[in-house]
Order: C-alpha cells, then structure tokens, then sequence
C-alpha cells in the first residue's frame, strides 16, 4: 500500500481506494463509537479527516494518545465523506501513534494565537494554518523565480556569501573574523589588525550579490542569483531582517528600458504562477489576513505598469491635496508614505519611477547626459511602496572612476569592477528583490519575521 500526500488525496483519491497517510493530528472529536480526527501533513492547508471505528485495533489506546500535536499513520479505505466542506475521508483499518504530545503541554492548542507568541515557539510554528500557508507560498514564489528566469536562458549564479567588499557602502555589515576576540592582533596605530585574520582582510557577510553578478553578466549576457544576504539593520522594523534573501538579475547588452520591461514581467509572471499553485493558502490569506491580497495579484497580473520620472513624481507629489510627514522636494528621496501615495492613490497600480537624483542614488548607476539624474528605477506597488530597486549600471570606465573618487570610495579595493570597464564593457542593467518583501506582500503578512522560517533580527537569531 502506497503512503500518499494528503494534498494530492484530496484532489484526487476515489472512493474504495486503499491508501495510507501520515501526518499530525489538528483535531480529534471523540463520538460514542467512532472518533474523527483531522491529519495534516503540510502539503495544503486542508488536512484529511480520518474516522476510527471502534473495531480498529487497539482503538482505546489509539485514542487516547491521538491529541492535536500527535504523529500517526493510518492505513485505510478512502470513503466519500458526509460531512460538508470535503469530499472524501479515510476509514481507518490501522492506526499508528508514532509520537504523543500531551494536550497539558504542547503550546498549539485549537485556538488563534498571535504572531508574537508563534514566534517564541518558532520550532512549532510551521504546523500552523497561518505559518503554513506562508511556506507553501514561499516554496512556490522561489520556484516561479526559478522557472521565470531559466525560461529565459539566464543562468542562476552563486555569489559569495563572504566578501570583502561592502557593496552599498551603506556599512551595515557583519565582520567574518577568525581572530581571538580576547585577544587580536593590532596595527601599530591600535587598530585591530585584520591582515593576520583569515583571509588576510576585513571581511563581512555580503549585502548584495550585485557585483559579482556583474562580472557573471560579462561572460554569460543573462544572469541571476538568489541567496541569502546579511545587514547588520539596526532598526527594529516589520520589513527589515538581518538575513533576508535576494532575486538579483543582471543582463548585459540591456539599457534601463530592457530593466523595466523585465521588472514587470517578472513580477507579472510570479504572482501568477502563486495565485495558480496556492489558489486555496491565497484564499486564505484574503480572507484571514488582508483583505486586499487577490485585488492586489489581480492588479499587478492584469494592469500595466506606470512610467513616470523622479522628476514628475516631485511634481505630482508638490500638487497632492495633503500633508505628508517627509518634506517633498527634487533632490530628497520619495518616502515610505510619498510612494504609497503614488502607487496606491494616484496611479492605482504599479507604478515604475526612473532617473533620480544622482545624489541619492549609489556610485555605480549610470550618469544620464544632464549630469543630474542617474538611470535608477524603483518599482512601487500599492500597500507596500518599493518592492524593486535597479538601474543600468555605468559602463564608461572615465565616468565610474570620477563618480568613485567623489564618493571617496578606494579604486583599488574594487580594481575588478573597473577592469570589467577595461576589457569588453557593455551597457548592462539590473534590479535587486528583497525575497521576503515579496512574500510579505504576496500574502498581506504584516511583520516580515512571519514570512521567512527562522528570521534573524536585533537580538533575536533562536531556533
Ligand atoms: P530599505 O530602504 O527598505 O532599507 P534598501 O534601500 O536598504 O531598503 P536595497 O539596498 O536597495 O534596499 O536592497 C534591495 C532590496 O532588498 C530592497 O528593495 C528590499 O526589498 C530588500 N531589503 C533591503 N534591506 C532588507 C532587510 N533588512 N530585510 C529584508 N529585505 C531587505
Ligand atoms: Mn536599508
């Protein structure tokens, strides 16, 4: 007899067929001569109900240890079910308890517990509807990120997740020492002296695999990498985490418009492979979680995006009929509240803003010809603000060493990245996707530490 997932069961398993299950028990409703109890096995957020008739064997005992949290395999018949909301159920001929949990104990008892105190037992926290649904979609948002750029002939490149140099410059970064903190060595001028460390250097935990994606798009035209990375985020927020993973695709021979076209399909093609793999967890979601999350998909899927620059969104901004917290004006950058605005309440729907000032922007995105403005675009989307960050990189190697020395940042630390200016440069463009943004909005899940299994924060990296 084959075990089958209680997913695909559900779906389709016929009546009459023979068929075991295993998974953990969420209910039991013990009735004179039978018992029900529901399995679930992680595979949908449905799980299987499995009556046990008194003529099983060992049926007391069985029962008696069956408690919500329990491990069991049953080997049954499946039957069409009388019950309402299912079609079919299993009619246990065996049950085995593998694992009891005692109903004084387990902390997941049939009721709604916040996500504050799921995050305290983040160990147990994935057997629930809510955790569970976030995985699945998780799972499903990761392949859909896979399959949309292999389609595409980009190659999936792994970036080093220690590095030494700090791409953003924003020095959020984690050292990776193997000196004796007690005692490391030092400088003459008292400073810890990482030249005896490991690797001879500083190093961090990376923050961007952009970089060195540049170098793989200088060989292979399309690439992308999806890894982990690490900010030492001081800020205690709901969509910041100290590891988070990134979507980074880097195309060679590609100007900012190509960037766009590309941000759009992707985000395009990816809700709606979710919205078509999880149609049940998505449902949930709306109806549980934020009830804007179908109207969301739905307008991201089906709506073309909007295209204005930096400098028009100044404008309508300076027009709107309200008071924002941030001040507007050309040469700060667009606030949480200044993108929401744009994206939720004027346009509507994703909304792509381009060419922002060269001062907000970072040293290595391409100087535009008014030598103001730097080919940067930010996708915005309603209910969340940006959810892609990109640009076309500089590739006029006279620019980039110009633009370097102004911000003070040493040539000779990133001679590699200049050396790709040197042999064989092209125009190229990319973006960067914080992952969990992705599925904090997909879902409506309001603090991003419930969208990644275990997150790591200020003071927070257990399990
Ligand atoms: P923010 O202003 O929200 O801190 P950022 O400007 O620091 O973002 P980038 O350096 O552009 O972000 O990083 C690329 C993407 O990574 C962002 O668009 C965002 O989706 C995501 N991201 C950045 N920092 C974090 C974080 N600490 N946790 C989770 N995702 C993050
Ligand atoms: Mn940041």
């Amino acid at each position: 007899m084959t075990t089958r997932r209680i997913a695909d069961l559900l779906k389709t398993g016929q009546p009459d067929e023979t068929t075991t299950i295993q998974g953990w028990v969420r209910t039991k409703r013990e009735q004179k001569e039978f018992t029900f109890i529901e399995v679930n096995d992680g595979s949908s957020m449905a799980g299987l109900q499995v009556v046990v008739t008194q003529t099983v064997p060992g049926y007391a005992e069985a029962i008696a240890r069956l408690n919500t949290g329990a491990s069991v395999e049953v080997a049954g018949v499946l039957v069409p079910s009388l019950g309402k909301g299912q079609r079919i159920e299993l009619k246990a001929a065996s049950v085995l308890v593998h694992g009891e949990a005692n109903p004084e104990t387990y902390p997941l008892q049939k009721k709604r517990h916040s996500f504050e105190f799921l995050r305290t037992i983040g160990h147990l926290r994935s057997r629930t509807n809510t955790l569970g649904a976030v995985f699945r979609v998780r799972n499903a948002t990761a392949q859909a990120i896979h399959s949309f750029f292999q389609a595409r002939g980009f190659l999936w490149v792994h970036t080093p997740i220690i590095t030494a140099s700090d791409c953003e410059g924003a020095g959020e970064l984690f050292t990776v020492t193997g000196l004796d903190l007690k005692n490391p060595p030092k400088t003459a001028a008292g400073a810890v002296d990482f030249e005896q460390d490991f690797f001879g250097k500083h190093a961090y935990l990376t923050v961007s695999g952009q970089l060195e994606a540049e170098i793989m798009a200088m060989a292979f035209t399309n690439v992308y990498t999806f890894g982990p990375t690490f900010r030492a985020e001081n800020s205690n927020t709901s969509r910041h985490l100290a590891e988070f993973w990134m979507v980074e695709p880097e195309m060679a021979f590609c100007a900012l418009e190509g960037n766009m076209e590309l941000a759009e399909a992707f985000l395009k093609y990816v809700f709606k492979h979710v919205l078509e793999t999880c149609p049940d967890d998505m449902a949930f979601f709306n109806e549980r979680i934020e009830k804007t999350v179908l109207e969301t998909a739905e307008n991201i899927i089906n709506s073309e995006f909007g295209r204005i620059t930096y400098t028009e969104a100044i404008a309508l901004l300076e027009k709107a009929d309200r008071r924002f917290e941030y001040p507007v004006s050309w040469g700060l950058d667009l606030q949480s509240e200044h993108e929401r605005y744009l994206a939720e309440e004027l346009f509507k729907k994703p909304l792509i803003v381009t060419d922002y000032p060269t001062e907000i922007k970072a040293f290595y995105m391409r100087l535009s010809d008014d030598g103001k403005t730097v080919r940067a675009m930010d996708v915005l989307a309603p209910r969340i603000g940006e959810i892609i960050g990109g640009s076309q990189r500089e590739e006029r190697l006279d620019v980039l060493e110009r633009r370097m020395q102004e911000l003070d940042i040493p040539a000779a630390d990133l001679w590699w990245y200049l050396d790709l200016r040197r042999f064989g440069t092209v125009p190229h463009a990319g973006f960067g996707l914080g992952f969990e943004r992705l599925v904090q909005f997909m879902t409506g899940m309001q603090n991003i530490r419930d969208v990644i299994p275990f997150p790591r924060a200020p003071l927070s990296a257990d399990f």
